[in-house]
């Protein structure tokens, strides 16, 4: 298999080749047919060169996509090393799943089941990780299940560096403490492996830990992030979030840390999950969710440091990410006759009426909240 996949490289690599090859020289990309002949003969299964076929063309073509709508950041499909090239795919047939997986051209594969299999299969995924580990991962079709909304009530949540996750109903959500300890010891690792010799054994060696305590992490999180959003779902009927595909609130979010922080995975979940639990997630523009008072509406500045809301519109004394919850919600429920929303300045007088009739037991306790070291 990791010979299949170093195969898939060199084939991915030569259909990128010849591509950018046939655009210097004839300003054109190639079709479809003539990726598919090429493609013919590669050593692996042919559907699984035929997929590496698409994905070239697909990743070419969203790239032109892109580019002809003006986004001048949209990259060319890369060349890849073999470490990049992860996985190989059969779309329709190939492979075949009884108590054994066979699998074109491996034959018997034992496997660890991890759960039964539910739904018709469509297609499977051989995948291998950093760690050397492999995974087959089939993709099923199920009847779709229809839920009623869960009667839960409705939130708003902030996501944040220093709490992963602020609700609008005031408690706050922490990743959990083994999360910071194994990237503690990723950190370790890593510095352990570049003490060793370059090109040497020992250096290969300490590199597979990292690898492996990278994959831990990813699992910990993972399951730490199934299980909130599991438990989101099923308690509330309605959850508004700010919109992370806006590229303003990663440029205001110090970049990188957005993604480590597995927000954009948590997003994923809710929504896919949300469905069959009877609740809807809604997406918000995040523009100023945390210098809006999200009684009065009055904006003030608010640097990083800055861990309680004071306003001097209205008085508003609240913990900084629950004000930036509540305005999540706000906008995500104006207009509708449910609504928690305040935010218009016309409505100035009844929107203090509604922020004491409706959430101001809470509030009430929110003033209390200490400021987070
Ligand atoms: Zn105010």
């Amino acid at each position: 298999m990791c010979q299949h996949l170093w195969l898939a490289k060199n084939l991915w690599n030569d259909l990128l080749e010849h591509s950018k090859e046939l655009y210097r020289n004839f300003d054109k990309f190639p079709t479809r047919n003539s990726l598919q002949l090429m493609v013919k003969d590669t050593g692996m299964f042919s559907q699984t060169s035929q997929e590496i076929a698409h994905r070239v063309e697909n990743g070419i073509w969203r790239y032109m996509k892109l580019r002809k709508a003006g986004n001048k950041k949209a990259g060319f499909p890369r060349f890849r090393s073999a470490d990049r090239m992860k996985s190989l795919n059969y779309p329709q047939f190939g492979f075949f799943l009884e108590k054994k997986l066979k699998v074109n051209p491996f034959g018997e594969i034992p496997i660890v089941r991890h759960r039964e299999v539910n739904g018709k299969i469509k297609t499977l995924t051989l995948k291998r990780e950093a760690s050397g580990k492999w995974f087959a991962c089939f993709a099923v079709e199920e009847p779709p299940a229809i839920r009623l909304a869960n009667g839960g009530s409705r939130i708003g949540i902030d996501l944040g560096l220093r709490v992963l996750a602020t609700l609008s109903n005031g408690s706050k959500i922490n990743n959990p403490r083994h999360i910071r300890k194994h990237q503690e010891k990723i950190a370790f690792l890593q510095r352990l492996s570049n003490r060793k010799k370059k090109g040497g054994k020992n250096r290969v060696r300490a590199k597979q830990k990292v690898a492996v305590e990278f994959e831990k992490l990813k699992n910990v999180r993972r399951d730490f992030l199934h299980k909130l959003s599991k438990n989101l779902v099923d308690s509330y009927s309605f959850i508004a979030l700010e919109d992370l595909a806006s590229q303003e609130l990663a440029e205001q979010n110090f970049g990188k840390q957005i993604y480590d922080a597995g927000w954009g995975e948590l997003a994923d979940m809710l929504r896919y999950k949300a469905e069959s639990a009877g609740c809807e997630i809604m997406f918000v523009n995040p523009k100023d969710t945390t210098k809006t008072c999200c009684i009065c509406g009055n904006m003030a500045d608010m640097p990083l440091a800055v861990r309680i809301y004071d306003c001097h519109n209205c008085g508003n004394h609240m913990d900084r990410d629950l004000n930036a919850a509540y305005n999540i919600l706000k906008r995500a429920t104006a207009g509708s006759a449910e609504s928690n929303a305040c935010g218009d300045v016309s409505k100035k007088t009844s929107v203090k009426q509604e922020a004491i009739a409706s959430p101001s037991g809470r509030l009430g306790q929110f003033t209390t909240l200490q400021p987070l070291s």
